[in-house]
């Protein structure tokens, strides 16, 4: 079904098409009719579906022309708001409708400026939103529509108390749209207090992008982890590589030391000044920075197009978030490899990924790689330099990893 079937208005539809989308993605085409019928909607769906499109074309045909603040969009990281409203700007390039970002780590004079201006949507984080709100600068009286994105994200950033502070202060009648990638128990919760009668959509994307990107195991003892990364960068033949840092100071370690063997590197994480943020996204973006070291909260959802692989220097925390991390690389159904690097400790954390994607990864070795002993039991090679890693070539090695005894129910 086109867009053209999904009786979006005119003007958004020039937007759509302006933006160069054919086809709607399966959470389009459920969750945009639900959206521009006025229903409350409970998706669950993670970046990389096509999600911010979802809510975002209803809600322009549904705002219709200029006027009051009647959008809240609330996201859990300044990137995602940043990324938000520009896709809200796109899509409402044929109308007059006026959007803005609201999000802390930036002087306050021109999101003032602009809500001065007037403004119909407000893409915020929570933070900063409550500072405007305290003072008076914006009031939330005449939203009709809130959105809800990222909550399981928001939860666990521990935003979940001020988000329910600006819930309560929206009109009781609204209409409410709610994103989550999963939706535990807790965040039942949250969609039961926000909600009513929502109409449900999800979509199950943690098998798709596993599917769609090309994903290894590199077992590894603690003390070569970073001289592996090395060789694989200098084996791998990338665009443009995201690398996974569990902590902030492990993504500016590990900064630090890519520079001093000439890798050109930016660091994303929360400690970092909202300018050095904005300046090595955009730099990463641009190709400026082949390697871009995050942290899984900087990273989350923000769209880079063309990266071509990702590295997890360390098992992410969550299960979850290892679908997120790969998924960078499989936007919009683009292909991309995806490598981690784990140590014996990992064993129980990749138990727990393998089994939340329902599939076991395969191992790699890297050839070459001077191995420290135990884990040198002969396996299959992983593929020479080129875009490998992929298709026939990224077959399972027995590798050192069932050594760790993460798979040792299979393996005895
Ligand atoms: P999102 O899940 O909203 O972060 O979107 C992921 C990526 O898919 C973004 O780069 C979007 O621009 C792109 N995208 C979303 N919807 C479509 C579509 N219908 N056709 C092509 N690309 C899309």
């Amino acid at each position: 079904m086109p867009f053209k079937a999904l009786q979006l208005t005119d003007s958004v539809l020039r937007g759509v098409q302006a933006a160069g989308y054919k086809d709607p993605t399966p959470i389009q085409l459920r969750a945009i009719p639900a959206v521009l019928s006025g229903r409350d909607l409970i998706a669950s769906a993670q970046t990389g579906t096509g999600k911010t499109a979802a809510f975002a074309l209803p809600i322009l045909c549904r705002l219709g022309a200029h006027g009051r603040a009647r959008v809240l969009v609330l996201e859990p990281t300044r990137e995602l708001a940043a990324q938000v409203e520009t896709a809200f700007r796109d899509f409402a390039r044929f109308t007059d409708l006026r959007t803005v970002a609201i999000f802390g780590g930036v002087g306050y004079g021109h999101q003032r400026t602009e809500l001065k201006r007037g403004v119909d949507i407000i893409v915020a984080t929570p933070g900063r939103l409550m500072d405007y709100l305290k003072e008076g600068t914006i009031n939330l009286r005449d939203i009709t529509i809130l959105v809800l994105d990222e909550v399981d994200r928001m939860l666990d950033m521990g935003f979940l108390p001020v988000v329910k502070d600006i819930v309560g202060r929206c009109p009781r009648e609204r209409q409410t749209l709610f994103f989550s990638a999963t939706v535990p128990p807790e965040i039942q919760a949250i969609a039961s207090f926000a909600l009513r009668d929502p109409a449900k959509v999800e979509v199950g994307v943690s098998r798709s992008v596993t599917q769609s990107v090309t994903h290894a195991l590199y077992p590894v003892v603690q003390e070569q982890k970073f001289d592996l990364l090395l060789a694989l960068l200098a084996k791998t033949d990338f665009d443009s590589i995201l690398v996974f840092s569990r902590t902030k100071h492990g993504a500016d370690k590990i900064a630090r030391k890519l520079k001093a063997a000439n890798h050109s590197v930016a660091v994303l994480h929360a400690n970092r000044s909202q300018n050095q943020r904005i300046e090595a996204l955009a730099g990463f973006k641009s190709g400026k920075y082949e390697v871009m070291v995050a942290t899984d909260i900087a990273a989350r959802g923000i769209d880079v197009a063309g990266v071509s692989h990702v590295i997890n220097y360390d098992v992410p925390e969550k299960p979850e978030d290892y679908v997120h991390r790969i998924g960078r690389t499989g936007r919009a159904q683009a292909v991309g490899d995806a490598f981690t690097l784990v140590t014996p400790e990992n064993a129980g954390d990749i138990r727990d990924i393998q089994r939340f994607i329902g599939q076991k990864i395969p191992e790699l070795r890297l050839e070459g790689f001077p191995y420290q002993p135990f884990v040198s039991r002969p396996s299959q090679p992983a593929p020479q330099r080129g875009r490998g890693h992929s298709g026939q070539r990224a077959q399972q090695g027995g590798g050192g990893w069932s050594h760790f005894g993460a798979n040792r129910r299979r393996n005895g």
